[in-house]
């Protein structure tokens, strides 16, 4: 019996699940602890690669055996045992690798990053040689896919020969920034001596001692250069004589240095009041509990979690609150923050590393009680969690599209029993997985029915634009909407107007042959991007000029179809020329703080209309705006996917709840081709009950979910006859593990077949008991890492929220 640290090591090409054992070096014995990461040795080359510590024990092994861990990445765990537990669940329950699942619930930084030294192993070989190669310059630290395929080739053979060698090294990225405080070694007495010794024209010598002489306080060097206006040059001068000593600190990258906001808890009324002691009591009796907090649009649901959250932290507990990522806006953060101040730590992608892995060292240090986020919040490494919050709970953006395939509210669940604590969902919408469960007594149901203050639901009118098209309107407004917004602009109040973008963008189409043009490598027509004047592809990136004449037949009658959001801000700046008008959409907010800024200038009231993709439709609260119009409402509609229905109505929902929040009335406009399908008609009403009926009624019909399970696999391969052959090896390895209730459907091409110059198949399974299912699942993503090497990529999706 000898000890052993067991690894997980981070090859994404020779995956298992069971992790390697290790030697522990003998000065390392007392230091190695479990959550660690360690260099190791790995494979036959004994390449440096980085590795997670999860268990440390003793084993039946011979020392000879195995390998010796090389050294430590870190001096203390970055993972604590929870975390540990749960990557295995996740890995298991996913369809992934552990190491995967660790490193998504690591802030970006934990990961490794590589670099490659070239090294000369034999002594006939000379440095000369092999400069003229590859210049000695580039010996450390190249990638190989830069190298000439000359130069490849030669290194190679030098490999071959034993004449070099490639030695990997693991960089750690994770660095904390250091500044310099500096604290002073002189009193005001001393003054007047020291700037007797100064040469007469050292200025900046004499303003430092100065400050030194009168100043107790530790400022940070950068600070002091700033004040004094002097250079670090001199501060370094007056180290040297003594003066002062510079101290190295570390310190936080802190992304609301500068807030300053503060909020105070409203009065709750009757039923936030029965919401909160619903949940508060189950924190007090430390239950594992999902609740559904379903509330109409402007119903305070989120007063409802801050008091939650405030609950918690009086019982001595943390809290986590996950937020769509686009709704983490400043409003949000504002409200949050300014409630619970300095124990709050906020995480998106909006922050960067550095930001990131700060606010999750602070989570670690438990300088933070209160974790703010959007999806992988759900990773934050906080204890003794009292209470978990999901606002919006119906979002896809909670499921990831990348392996680990997991969604945020089934880890919540997970960490909600680990910590016996409830969980919270709330939405005014919700998804209907939860509202079934709901349903069926799994979870609680908790209603808020009625706006804050009795103040009503906007008034919405349906717009049947097949009828607005055949009396002369243009197609993006309709006689009604124009008049809305004339008049919100003659009553100084303001409107928001929504393009939904979903299955929708301006492509180009000749009138004579139909000709579209299409992505060389993705199976997408191209959209028009007036701003950069060319074709872009919103799938590869793929960009050309805008044609003249049709590629096809060379008509000239080639022209735009549908409508972009900047098409749109064209059109109304005509038609309201003076108008103050805000845009949008992935174009407008692709810079850092861009999307803050515009909704700060909205909220300012320095513009008049915000027009906008649906990242403008959830969780804004301007009492200012009073119209609310929905330019397209159904292009989502026609998309090949069960969900298309649910997504409308949520969506419709979301928007409208935008209208009339504060004392003035809202109204809003919705423009449809299909203004009798039941989505869009009981968004009309915002009757979210009925929408449930109907829609669980078609589900059940079709054999959807939640009557049924659904699992995705899908292959890709650069050429479509690999990935439509795996696919049919995978249905005929599985099958025979199925009963016969389940559904196969496929091996089908995926809806939009090929993406970046690869191939999409996939086959879905409706399942409702499987008992096989799992294990043979698993066994099928084992073996696919000997596909890997045949360029053949398998991705298992349970319970995919988009079958596109
Ligand atoms: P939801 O999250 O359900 O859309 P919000 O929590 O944003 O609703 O509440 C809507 C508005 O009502 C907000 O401006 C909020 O400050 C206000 N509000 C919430 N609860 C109360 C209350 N109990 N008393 C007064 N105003 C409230
Ligand atoms: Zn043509
Ligand atoms: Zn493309």
């Amino acid at each position: 019996m000898i000890q052993v640290a067991k690894i997980i090591v981070d090859v994404p090409t020779m995956q298992t699940n069971s992790p390697y054992s290790y030697l522990i070096p003998k000065q390392l014995t007392n230091e190695l602890q479990v959550g660690m990461r360690v260099v190791v040795p790995f494979g036959n080359g004994n390449r440096k690669v980085q590795g997670f510590v999860v268990q440390i024990g003793m084993e039946e092994v011979d020392a000879d055996q195995l390998k010796s861990i090389e050294s430590l990445m870190d001096l203390e765990p970055v993972l604590n045992t929870e975390l540990i537990q749960l990557s295995r669940w996740l890995a298991d329950t996913t369809f992934s690798f552990q190491i995967t699942c660790l490193l998504t619930m690591l802030p970006n930084v934990m990961r490794a990053k590589y670099s490659k030294q070239l090294k000369i192993v034999d002594d006939q070989m000379s440095e000369e040689q092999l400069a003229d190669i590859l210049p000695s310059t580039q010996w450390q630290d190249f990638e190989t896919d830069t190298l000439s395929p000359l130069q490849q080739s030669e290194l190679s053979k030098l490999r071959k020969q034993g004449k070099i060698e490639i030695v990997y090294r693991v960089k750690n990225q994770a660095q904390t920034k250091q500044i310099f405080q500096i604290e002073s070694h002189i009193n005001a007495e001393q003054e007047s001596g020291i700037v007797d010794s100064l040469r007469k024209n050292a200025t900046k010598m004499r303003d430092l001692v100065h400050f030194l002489a009168n100043q107790s306080k530790i400022v940070s060097q950068t600070t002091l250069e700033k004040k004094l206006a002097i250079s670090s040059a001199t501060i370094k001068a007056g180290e040297a004589k003594g003066w002062l000593v510079r101290k190295k600190v570390e310190q936080y990258r802190d992304p609301y240095k500068e807030f300053k906001g503060k909020t105070t808890p409203l009065t709750l009324n009757q039923e936030q009041q029965t919401a909160l002691d619903e949940i508060s009591q189950s924190i007090e009796k430390s239950q594992a509990k999902t609740f559904l907090l379903e509330g109409v649009t402007g119903s305070g649901k989120t007063e409802v979690y801050l008091q939650t959250i405030a609950y918690a932290l009086a019982k001595g507990k943390t809290a986590i609150m996950l937020v769509p990522e686009i709704a983490l806006t400043p409003q949000m953060v504002t409200r949050v923050k300014g409630r619970f101040g300095k124990q709050v730590a906020v995480l998106h992608s909006g922050l960067s590393d550095g930001e990131k892995f700060d606010e999750w060292r602070r989570i670690k240090r438990h300088e933070a009680q209160v974790v703010v986020g959007a999806r992988s919040a759900i990773f934050a490494p906080i204890e003794n969690v009292g209470v978990i919050i999901i606002d919006e709970e119906h979002e896809t953006s909670y499921k990831q599209d990348d392996a680990p395939r997991y969604h945020a509210r089934n880890v919540a669940q997970w960490r909600s029993k680990f910590y016996n604590c409830p969980l919270v969902l709330g939405s005014a919408t919700p998804s209907l997985e939860s509202r079934a469960r709901s349903e069926r007594q799994v979870y609680q149901l908790l209603r808020l029915p009625n706006r804050i203050n009795g103040h009503p639901l906007p008034k919405v009118q349906i717009i049947d634009m097949r009828e607005e098209l055949q009396t002369g309107a243009d197609q993006n407004f309709s006689q009604p909407l124009l008049n809305a917004i004339d008049k919100r602009l003659n009553m100084q109040q303001q409107s928001i107007l929504m393009l939904n973008r979903r299955g929708y963008s301006s492509f180009i189409m000749c009138r004579d042959c139909g000709f579209v043009l299409k992505c060389p490598n993705c199976d997408i027509s191209l959209t028009l991007h007036m701003d950069s004047r060319s074709m872009k592809c919103h799938y590869c990136g793929h960009e050309e000029p805008i044609p003249k004449q049709c590629p096809n037949c060379h008509s000239r009658k080639i022209r735009y179809y549908g409508t972009g959001t900047e098409k749109v801000e064209q059109e109304l700046k005509t038609k309201f020329p003076s108008a103050r008008i805000l845009r949008m959409d992935v174009d407008t907010t692709r810079r850092k703080g861009a999307h803050e800024r515009i909704l700060r200038q909205f909220g300012e009231r320095r513009a008049d209309i915000l027009l906008g993709t649906q990242m403008i439709a959830k969780g804004l609260d301007f009492p200012n705006v009073t119209l609310v119009g929905v330019l397209n409402a159904d292009t989502a509609l026609e998309l090949p996917d069960f969900r298309s229905s649910e997504r409308t109505f949520q969506l419709l929902t979301q928007v409208s709840g935008r209208a009339g929040r504060a004392d003035k009335l809202g109204e809003v406009f919705v423009q449809t081709f299909n203004p009798d399908h039941y989505a869009i008609q009981l968004a009309k009403t915002q009757n979210y009950e009925n929408f449930f009926r109907k829609e669980m009624y078609i589900r059940h019909q079709g054999k959807y979910p939640p009557y049924y399970f659904t699992l995705q696999i899908t292959a890709a391969h650069k050429e479509e006859k690999m990935a439509a052959q795996k696919m049919f090896a995978v249905l005929k390895e599985l099958r025979p593990q199925l009963s016969a209730d389940a559904v196969v459907l496929g091996p089908t091409p995926k809806p939009i077949a090929r993406v970046k110059n690869k191939y999409y198949y996939q086959i879905v399974i409706k399942y409702k008991h499987e008992p096989n299912l799992h294990t043979a699942v698993t066994k099928i993503l084992q073996e696919s890492q000997s596909d890997y090497r045949q360029g053949i990529q398998l991705s298992i999706d349970a319970e995919p929220q988009s079958f596109m």
